[in-house]
C-alpha cells in the first residue's frame, strides 16, 4: 500500500480501495478505513512510521470495503468519526446492507460475508453538505449520492476525495455494470464533480488524477450506454425482471455466479431501470406473479 502526498497536507493510501489522509496541525483524518483490520493496520503503521497524528476518520459510505478497517482503527485510537446521517445508519447496523440486498429478508450466512457486512461502529458526528473543522483545518463535504444513499466527498487543500461517485477508467470497465442504486441521481453528482473547483481527484478504486474530469465524462457516458442498452432490450409486450438481468450480464459479460454478486448486479440494474421509470419510458408490471418490464413507447 503504497502512501502517496498530494499536496502539503493531504495523501492518500493507494490500494484496490483508497483510502485518504489530511493532516491539519496536531490532527490527522483518514478518508475510509480499508476492507478490514489488515488494512487498517498497515494504514495505522504507516503513518506511525512517518509521525503522523491519526485524531479523526471520515466515512464516506457504508459499504464494507470502505468501513470494514474501522472498528479496528476506533478499538485502538480515540478517533472522533464523522458520516452522513444516511450512512451512519449502516455503519451502526451494518446487516443493514445484506438485508436490502437480500429482499429485506434476513440475509443468509453466506450473505455475512466481509464485503457486505464489516463489523459495526460509532458515529460522532453525522454530517451534510457544508463546512467542517478539524484541528487547524476546514474540509467541505459535499453530497454525491447514487451510489449509495447519502456518499459524501471531502475536498480539502484543493484536493477532492470523491469516494464511489467515479470510478478510475480501468476500474469502470472492469466492473462492467457499475454497482449504483440510482443512475438519476449517479448522474447528477458526476455533473456536480464537473463544476467543482479542485486541483485533484482521488477516487475510491483508481489512481489521483489532476485530469480527473476527463474520468468523470468517461463514467457519465458509460451510464448512458448502460441505460441505452438496457432501454434497447425492453419491449411493449414486457419481458421478465429477471431476464432483463440475465439479458444485461450476458451483453455485458458478466458471470454473477454467486448469489452475493447476483444481487449487486440486480440492484445496479434496477437502479438504471428505475431512471426509465421515472422518465415514463418504462414500466413494471406483475404479470401471474411474476415481475415484468415493458416499455411504454
Ligand atoms: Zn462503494
Amino acid at each position: 500500500m503504497k502512501f502517496i502526498q498530494l499536496s502539503e497536507t493531504c495523501y492518500y493510501f493507494e490500494s484496490a480501495v483508497n483510502i485518504g489522509y489530511i493532516k491539519s496541525g496536531e490532527s490527522g483524518m483518514l478518508i475510509d478505513a480499508g476492507l478490514d483490520r489488515q488494512a487498517a493496520k498497515k494504514v495505522i503503521s504507516q503513518l506511525e512510521k512517518n509521525e503522523l497524528p491519526l485524531t479523526h476518520l471520515f466515512i464516506t459510505h457504508a459499504h464494507a470495503d470502505h468501513y470494514g478497517g474501522a472498528s479496528y482503527i476506533q478499538e485502538q485510537l480515540a478517533v472522533y468519526t464523522f458520516a452522513s446521517k444516511e450512512e451512519a445508519a449502516i455503519l451502526r447496523n451494518p446487516v443493514l446492507e445484506p438485508l436490502y440486498l437480500f429482499h429485506g429478508a434476513l440475509p443468509l450466512p453466506e450473505l455475512r460475508n466481509k464485503f457486505l457486512e464489516g463489523p459495526p461502529i460509532a458515529v460522532d458526528e453525522e454530517v451534510t453538505e457544508g463546512t467542517y473543522w478539524f484541528g487547524e483545518q476546514s474540509f467541505e463535504c459535499i453530497a454525491l449520492p447514487g451510489h449509495s444513499l447519502m456518499q459524501m466527498g471531502v475536498l480539502s487543500d484543493g484536493i477532492l476525495y470523491a469516494a464511489d461517485s467515479y470510478f478510475g477508467a480501468e476500474q469502470l470497465f472492469k466492473h462492467k455494470i457499475p454497482y449504483i442504486i440510482d443512475a438519476e441521481e449517479t448522474l447528477h453528482s458526476l455533473n456536480r464533480l464537473l463544476e467543482l473547483n479542485a486541483a485533484g481527484a482521488v477516487p475510491g478504486h483508481g489512481a489521483f488524477e489532476a485530469s480527473f474530469k476527463d474520468t468523470v465524462k468517461v463514467n457519465a457516458s458509460y451510464h448512458l450506454k448502460v441505460l441505452d442498452s438496457l432501454e434497447k432490450k425492453l419491449t411493449p409486450s414486457g419481458i421478465p425482471f429477471d431476464e432483463v438481468i440475465q439479458s444485461m450480464c450476458e451483453e455485458y459479460d458478466v458471470a454473477a455466479e454467486r448469489l452475493s454478486s447476483w444481487l449487486l448486479y440486480r440492484t445496479a440494474i434496477t437502479a438504471y431501470l428505475t431512471k426509465l421509470i421515472k422518465e415514463e419510458k418504462v414500466e413494471f408490471i406483475i404479470r401471474d406473479a411474476m415481475l415484468f418490464v415493458r416499455s411504454k413507447n
